[in-house]
């Protein structure tokens, strides 16, 4: 079979599978398993695909219908530039996230110390270092096996790098705060937000393979920006922000939440979309940090 006919073939298989972008996905999972580009598809169609290949493809056409995620096939998911590795173990990092990491990239400065809470694939703190100097990276996560994954990005991505400009990254396994030690200029966030009765409406490509713990935001959504807020005073410089990634739903709980644990100067920002996507607020200064500081 030539490229074009497994192309026509993967596509009708997916769209009989009730999968949205079927065309897209067919392709890429071509491209993946053939190690070619869009380019070579458009300009070789008539080429033959050699017959060990076509049956890796038939491979992973039957496990994208059962909706597994094309990136879990593909063990890869762009994101702000960067080719991230994902697997099952992490949320695979999305679009939206781009907001928040672009937002917080206007606030930070060369040298400042970061902390990203539930770092999950460590694609925001990564990303954050790879486009700054000198700062330093904490990533904190509960799951050992999401660490994995962003030990393995921070090697594939910042590898060389970071030894370069003499920043610094570490990630360790921890309950929310509890190995987080000193304090931060910025504290960043993407929490699991979903309400748990929404968890059984996502999408199965969501719901049965992303990892539950990194969707589950308790009843109300709400869990983690309330844990993480009420604590965030604690691991803050004076005039250091915390940022957050929401739901659209969210932004008036969640600025509630940061305004009466004392957060000042909270702003909402949205997505290309139009819909609420971040919140972000600063840590006042007072007499406890000016203390410690001196
Ligand atoms: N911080 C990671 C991301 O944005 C994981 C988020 C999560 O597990 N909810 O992709």
């Amino acid at each position: 079979m030539t490229y074009e006919e497994l192309y026509r073939w993967g596509s009708e298989r997916l769209t009989a599978a009730g999968i949205e972008e079927a065309a897209l996905d067919a392709r890429l999972l071509l491209e993946y398993i053939c190690g070619t580009d869009r380019n070579e598809l458009l300009a070789h169609g008539d080429r033959e695909v050699e017959n060990r290949k076509r049956t890796a493809y038939g491979e992973l056409l039957a496990e994208r219908e059962k909706r597994i995620p094309l990136q879990y096939l593909t063990g890869e998911q762009a994101f702000m530039g960067l080719e991230f590795r994902v697997n099952e173990a992490v949320l695979i990092p999305r679009q939206d996230t781009e907001i928040l990491v672009e937002e917080v990239l206007r606030h930070l400065h060369d040298g400042m110390r970061i902390l990203d809470m539930c770092t999950g694939s460590g694609c925001i703190l990564i990303s954050l270092l790879y486009y700054t100097n000198d700062c330093e990276g904490v990533g904190l996560d509960i799951s050992e096996t999401a660490l994995r994954v962003a030990e393995e990005n921070k090697e594939k991505l910042l590898g060389g790098k970071i030894q370069e400009r003499h920043g610094r990254i570490h990630f360790e396994q921890s309950n929310l705060f509890e190995k987080a030690v000193g304090l931060f200029d910025v504290i960043v966030c993407n929490p699991p937000y979903i309400r748990r009765e929404a968890l059984r409406t996502l999408m199965p490509e969501v719901g049965k393979y992303e990892p539950v713990d990194a969707l589950d935001g308790g009843e109300d959504g709400l869990f983690f920006y309330r844990e993480i807020t009420a604590r965030s005073k604690d691991f803050l410089c004076g005039g250091g922000k915390l940022f957050f990634e929401i739901g659209c739903e969210q932004a008036e709980d969640v600025c509630g939440l940061m305004k009466s644990a004392g957060f000042e100067a909270i702003n909402v920002v949205k997505d290309y979309s139009g819909l609420d996507r971040v919140v972000y607020g600063t840590r006042g200064f007072d007499l406890e940090t000016v203390i410690s500081t001196e």
